[in-house]
């Protein structure tokens, strides 16, 4: 792959369709009723008595297990300018990927329920019930299961992996991580991904969305247990959370500008949970850190590759003088997706072991 690219002619064919694609797509999927009046939109839209959310998750799972299998079946390196075989890590986090998407975000929602009801698959009215793929807030809110998924399981990973919750096993991180090494997407994260001061500083808006998510959180459950109830005020934030966060920013940004701002936008700038990690993070007394080695060669081929726009290179050298430099959560958003190590033609980057002592670097 050479190192300076340009758009080919088919790659902005394809973008001049893919943005109005997307927004198509997605108002279909998520507000049917703006095409159509709501008792047509079974008729219209429900190819095969499935609802729109089963057919966006399918090719969303296609897409996914598509690109995370071709890596694992053909075994090179994805990252690497040279061609130079997957490393193990890369290998158990594709696997992952693909698992991931296909048994807990694809079987069990979509598949195994309406096979284990003994109910015909197509044209089951049961089944034909639109999943509504953003409703972590909803749920993180008024469920136990929720809470815990949000506020324990989630943070005690972060605690002792790091972010490796969001290369290895989101749904969201997952198309990112498999879009990512698809040949245009290569392109896309290595030229398009904002590395400006200006791109680093403007990381703030996850809090801002955060704290927004926490205190419409806040309204939901005091909703629930009938302390606090406000119709308006919960529907203004739930119309606020699905058009300005989920639509505008999750959809429309996040997924639909991959080409203009590589893959990883959402992640950085939206993502509420992924600041909540971070936060976490900052405390962890595990080394989910990455340090580099002597070996520098200051090639700097580590930062082009980083989909979360992090300066891997200001961690290994100085005026290509190698430094041992270490990173983690408290420093950078790392999601530990490796692809930085996984690049350096010269191995100067590794996975610090997890619970190794601390020492040994400059943090
Ligand atoms: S940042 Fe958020 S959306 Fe992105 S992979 Fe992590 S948890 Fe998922
Ligand atoms: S610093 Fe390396 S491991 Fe962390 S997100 Fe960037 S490329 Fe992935």
């Amino acid at each position: 792959m050479p190192e300076t690219l340009t758009r080919g002619d088919n790659e902005k064919i394809f973008l001049w369709f893919f943005f109005p694609i997307i927004i198509i797509l997605y108002l279909v999927y998520k507000f049917p009723t703006l095409f159509v009046p709501v008792e047509q939109v079974r008729d219209t839209f429900y190819f095969f008595g499935k609802s729109t959310s089963f057919w966006y998750a399918s090719v969303y799972t296609a897409i996914v297990c598509y690109f995370s299998l071709l890596v694992i079946i053909r075994g090179t390196n994805p990252y690497s300018l040279v061609k130079r075989p997957i490393s193990t890590y890369q290998r158990a986090k594709f696997s992952s990927i693909f698992l991931s998407q296909l048994i807990v975000f694809y079987l069990i929602p979509f598949i195994i329920p309406a096979l284990q009801e003994g109910r015909e698959f197509f044209n089951d009215p049961y089944h034909a019930v639109n999943k509504d793929a953003y409703v972590y807030v909803y749920n993180g809110f008024t469920s136990v299961s929720g809470l815990i998924y949000i506020f324990v399981i989630v943070p005690v990973l972060a605690w002792l992996v790091g972010k490796r919750y969001c290369s290895w096993f989101c749904a969201c991180g997952n198309l990112s991580e498999s879009v990512g090494i698809s040949k245009w997407g290569q392109q896309w994260v290595r030229n398009y991904t904002p590395r400006s001061k200006t791109a680093l500083q403007l990381e703030w808006l996850q809090f801002a969305i955060l704290i927004f998510v926490l205190v419409y959180g806040l309204v939901l459950f005091l909703d629930l247990w009938q302390i606090f109830a406000s119709a308006t005020l919960t529907t203004a934030m739930y119309s606020f959370q699905v058009f300005a966060i989920d639509f505008m920013f999750g959809a429309i940004i996040g997924i639909g500008a991959y080409p203009l701002f590589g893959t990883r936008i959402w992640c950085r700038y939206g993502c509420p949970l992924a600041q909540l990690m971070k936060l976490f993070g900052k405390f962890t007394l595990s080394q989910a850190r990455i340090k580099a080695n002597s070996d520098c060669r200051g090639i700097g081929e580590c930062s082009k590759v980083c989909p979360m726009g992090i300066d891997v290179k200001s961690f290994a050298h100085i005026n290509k003088k190698p430094i041992t430099g270490i990173y983690g959560l408290s420093q950078t958003p790392c999601i530990s997706c490796g692809s930085c190590i996984s690049a350096c033609p010269t191995q100067a980057l590794e996975f610090k072991t997890i619970f190794s002592k601390k020492g040994d670097n400059n943090e």
